[in-house]
């Protein structure tokens, strides 16, 4: 049987929320493994060797959801502290070699033993190329990363590697598991997982319609269909209204059902 003990990353910021929840995992024979790295902050690294040593355990590894900073960026601090701790994560080339470590790759289908149990990998990409989540069959428990937040909305930055289609296929997947809880890296834990998730698919969609019916009334620019859909947005969140319609308009291009020419976009 696994423990879990969140520890946090003490990282609060614009991006991050009230900062980044990252998980102690422990299993018996005194075996432990870490999911996700956060920024290396002091306090950070302090909860982590409080809870080794509460828990009687050895860091066995460091499994990092995706190479957003602040999941990965504290590889370095940990690696300083932990000597001989390995860091594995789904391999993304351009953006794993800013962290300082020699990541290990980590892939769909591999099992992560922590004692006599263990966490199976599933590539969940979307939020970026190289999501994992983590997921334990025998609490169906799922370390779920960025996939989702309690009563927020996760971004797909799809000029930084996002991709809708993918994002929607990877929520679709979780649900199929029945989860019974997920552990997100930002915001409180999920206890009713298939309510949150169906939310999610269903609000995407919902947003896809308006951005077909933005299109088809006339609307060809992202910054038009995005002032169609957000009335009377705040201009300091226009950039991420513009993301989001960005994605959606990469989703419904790739799909055959929009086309774009010269920044100028219209239905199939
Ligand atoms: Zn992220």
């Amino acid at each position: 049987m696994l423990e879990f003990i969140l520890l946090h990353a003490h990282n609060p910021g614009p991006m991050t929320g009230d900062g980044n929840h990252t998980f102690l995992v422990a299993g018996d024979a005194g075996r432990a493994v870490l999911i996700d790295a956060g920024q290396g902050r002091e306090p950070h690294l302090g909860l982590l060797a409080d809870g080794l040593h509460r828990l009687g355990s050895r860091l066995d590894c460091v499994l990092v959801t995706h190479a957003h900073p602040d999941h990965a960026t504290g590889a370095t601090a940990i690696a300083r502290a932990h000597p001989g701790v390995r860091f594995l994560k789904f391999p993304w080339p351009g953006e794993d070699e800013r962290f300082g470590v020699a990541w290990q790759p980590l892939g769909e289908g591999d099992r992560i033993h922590v004692g006599s149990d263990a966490l199976s990998v599933l590539h969940t990409p979307g939020h970026s190329p190289d999501h994992l989540a983590f997921w334990h069959e025998a609490s169906r428990t799922l370390f779920s990363g960025d996939l989702v937040i309690a009563g927020g909305s996760v971004m797909i930055h799809s000029t930084r590697g996002g991709n809708l289609a993918e994002y929607l296929a990877s929520l679709e997947r979780i649900r199929a598991l029945a989860p019974a809880r997920l552990l997100p890296a930002h915001g409180p834990a999920i206890e009713d997982p298939i309510e949150v998730l169906t939310h999610y698919i269903e609000h995407r969609l919902a947003r896809e319609v308006q951005v077909l019916d933005a299109l088809r009334a006339g609307r060809r620019t992202v910054q038009a269909v995005a002032e169609s859909i957000y009335d009377g947005l705040d201009p300091a969140l226009l950039p991420a209204a513009l993301e989001t319609v960005r994605a959606h308009l990469d989703k419904l291009r790739l799909e055959g059902r929009a086309i774009v020419d010269a920044d100028r976009w219209s239905v199939v």
